[in-house]
């Protein structure tokens, strides 16, 4: 059966990458040993997912491994996806039932989920030189998104990235758990605790605190 491409499934096509992106070699060589010990699995760069009208866009760090990695649709099967579909699916951003299956027909509205790395790390960590290199895709992935004008960034390194996408100085745009920083263009930059089960699981973030990041964000998309 053939495999759908990152491009066919995403609402940005010109910004995905080819199944085969060449250009991580060491994300490569993991991308080849799941493969052959998961054959079933995505295993491939994640393209993103959502509204290409939308006003919100979401930045994760890169594919889980048995989330989006096995799914091939971002936070979908793993537990930071209950979380961040649940939210989204509370304040009017999707439609439908999250069923943790990219078949489950869930749609979001307004709202689109991006990652500042396409490929699946090992230990959940990229380097340095992969965030920089995928780059290349998170950026042309934004700018093919007009009507953004907010963008939540979940967890330090999706906040740099996205930080550097928008225009803004890293070093001067702090990350916090409901920072702002407003980009020259005037897209609002918002941070977030990761939705990962290590934060939920030591309390450093619960449902309330980070419903509280998007109920911000809606905030501004319609000030006063
Ligand atoms: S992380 Fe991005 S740039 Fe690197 S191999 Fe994957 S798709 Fe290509």
């Amino acid at each position: 059966m053939r495999i759908a491409t990152p491009a066919e499934l995403s609402p940005v096509p010109e910004a995905e990458a080819p199944r085969d992106c060449p250009l991580c070699p060491r994300l490569v060589a993991f991308r080849e040993e799941c493969r052959i010990e998961f054959p079933q699995w995505w295993n491939a760069p994640v393209p993103a997912f959502g509204d290409r009208d939308a006003w919100l866009a979401i930045v994760g760090l890169a594919p889980g491994k048995h989330g989006a990695n096995r799914t091939g649709r971002p936070f979908t099967g793993d537990f930071a996806g209950e979380l961040l579909y649940a939210t989204l699916l509370k304040f009017g951003l999707a439609n439908g039932t999250y069923g943790a299956d990219p078949g489950d027909g869930l749609q979001l509205d307004g709202a689109v989920i991006l990652n500042a790395v396409k490929c699946l790390p090992p230990a959940n960590k990229p380097e340095p030189r992969e965030i920089a290199t995928c780059r290349s895709y998170f950026e042309v992935a934004l700018g093919a998104l007009p009507s953004v004008r907010v963008v939540i960034a979940l967890g330090q390194i999706a906040h740099v990235a996205a930080a550097r996408a928008m225009g803004l100085k890293p070093a001067a745009t702090k990350f916090g758990h409901g920072a702002e920083a407003t980009a020259a263009d005037g897209r609002i930059l918002l941070s977030s605790y990761h939705c990962s089960r290590y934060n939920q699981n030591t309390g450093r973030l619960d449902a309330k605190k980070f419903e509280s990041v998007f109920e911000r964000a809606l905030a501004l998309r319609c000030p006063g």
